[in-house]
């Protein structure tokens, strides 16, 4: 892999960092470990992969992406890091992606994009563009994203890879630097439904250090993943969301679906159709939130704590320093993220801003709990378009915000949901996702439907 990458990641840009010296140690451990007759940590001790560089790694360069974090080597590992290596997984680099996970391209990167290895003059999605590029160019066969508003999923669509974003809670969030902590949930992508679950189940369970992991037990998607194989979805009932359709959907990307949910109905699932109105709001109150949350958690970076510092010549107040540092460092993106959230928060405005979208928030639950109900399982295009041209959408912010239209639901309400690939479309050629939706904690009835469809 570390030859592949030498020879690929110089046209596809997937690593922003690769430590082939800390992978080759790692790799040598477990075949030590192996040698002295020990049995392997995990099933994937000695499987190489490729870690979204949003995820702190004790020693290895961590940027998100930006300049604000440019040379900066955390003292610690988060938790996803520190159960991996535990595992023997052998961690090859850091994945490029936009800047603190803001984006849908990974052209908000301060480091350059990333290129989709079916198309290098088009984006990889993101902002976990890196980690599903990686995939696809066959750098790694395993890598780690994250997912706010559709991160890991958008970005598996577009590339023909898996992407799963976990239950909210499922997956620890120590040592994952925060965009929005309500809808931050790390995840596997894979390119193959199992990889996936076996990742899923290495990274998966309670932590302490996280206040919002859940204490339960985790799904059993390994199980889950092994059952769909079988291809009989008998007795399992898949809801169409309604919503999720129509203006700003390629047609191709529509007719992929269809075929998606004739196959499902072929394997056995019963087929129902169901409504989700509020599921309209979602993209408006996700844009309030997420900033929202975002301009509290970045106001950490200033100028004193890591990273980057600017003018520091003794001649300027730590006011001057930590303004010139945020100016220099923070991308056009953050900024405007930074100043959304600031003015939904400000006094007078909060209730209008913020409450209103805490409501939509609400009612997107509800229509999940309504839906769940009546169906096991909701599907879904992953996202209305195939991966854009790269510079298409950087000038329309608007445009880039709604390749996040069907993936933003799920994290606004905490469920989980997954990408699985759904073959090429046929008006361009390039791949497209299907979504599948369980409720939380259910994290194992999407992999049963995904595995079988695959
Ligand atoms: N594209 C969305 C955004 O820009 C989601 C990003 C994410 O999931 N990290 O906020």
């Amino acid at each position: 892999h570390l030859d592949r990458i030498a020879e690929v990641d110089g046209s596809v840009k997937a690593f922003l960092h690769v430590d082939a010296e800390g992978a080759l140690a790692a790799a040598r451990r477990v075949d030590e470990d192996v040698a002295a007759g020990n049995a392997p940590a995990s099933p994937l001790a000695g499987v190489p992969l490729a870690l979204k560089d949003v995820f702190t790694t004790e020693g290895v360069p961590t940027t998100c992406g930006s300049k604000m974090l440019e040379g900066w080597r955390p003292p610690y590992d988060a938790t996803v890091t520190r159960r991996l290596k535990e595992a023997g997984v052998v961690i090859l680099g850091k994945t490029n992606m936009d800047e603190f996970a803001m984006g849908s391209s990974t052209e908000n990167s301060a480091y350059g994009p990333t290129r989709n290895p079916w198309d290098l003059d088009r984006i990889p999605g993101g902002s976990g563009g890196g980690s599903s590029a990686s995939l696809a160019a066959f750098e790694a066969p395993l890598a780690i994203g994250t997912d706010t508003g559709g991160s890991i999923r958008q970005p598996g669509s577009v590339t023909g890879t898996v992407g799963v974003k976990p239950t909210y809670g499922g997956v620890s969030r120590y040592g994952l630097v925060a965009f929005s902590s309500s809808l931050d949930q790390a995840g596997p992508c894979a390119r193959t439904v199992l990889d996936a679950a076996l990742l899923h189940e290495i990274i998966a369970g309670h932590d302490p250090l996280d206040s919002t992991s859940v204490d339960a037990p985790v799904p059993p998607v390994v199980a889950a993943a092994r059952e769909g194989a079988n291809g009989d979805l008998t007795g399992v009932r898949v809801g169409v969301v309604t919503q999720f359709s129509g203006e700003g959907y390629q047609p191709g990307v529509l007719r992929s679906f269809e075929a998606a949910v004739a196959q499902l109905k072929q394997l056995g699932a019963e087929i129902v159709e169901v409504s989700c109105p509020s599921f309209d709001y979602a993209l408006p109150a996700y844009y309030l939130i997420a900033p929202s949350e975002a301009s509290s958690n970045l106001a950490r970076f200033d100028a004193m704590r890591y990273g980057l510092r600017v003018g520091d010549d003794g001649t300027r107040s730590a006011e001057e320093v930590m303004s010139l540092t945020r100016e220099a460092g923070f991308g056009a993106e953050v900024k405007r993220r930074i100043m959304i959230g600031t003015y939904a928060l400000s006094s007078g405005y909060y209730d209008a801003y913020y409450g209103s979208a805490q409501k939509v928030r609400t009612l997107i639950s509800r229509d999940f709990e309504s839906a769940f109900a009546t169906v096991d399982v909701l599907v879904s295009p992953t996202t209305p378009t195939t991966a854009f041209r790269i510079g298409e959408r950087t000038g329309d912010p608007m445009a880039m915000y709604k390749a996040d239209l069907c993936t933003i639901p799920a994290n606004l309400a905490g469920n989980a949901a997954m990408s699985v690939p759904s073959g090429l479309s046929d008006e361009d050629g390039l791949p497209v996702g299907l979504q599948i939706m369980a409720p939380a904690l259910q994290d194992h009835r999407m992999y049963r439907v995904a595995a079988a469809y695959e």
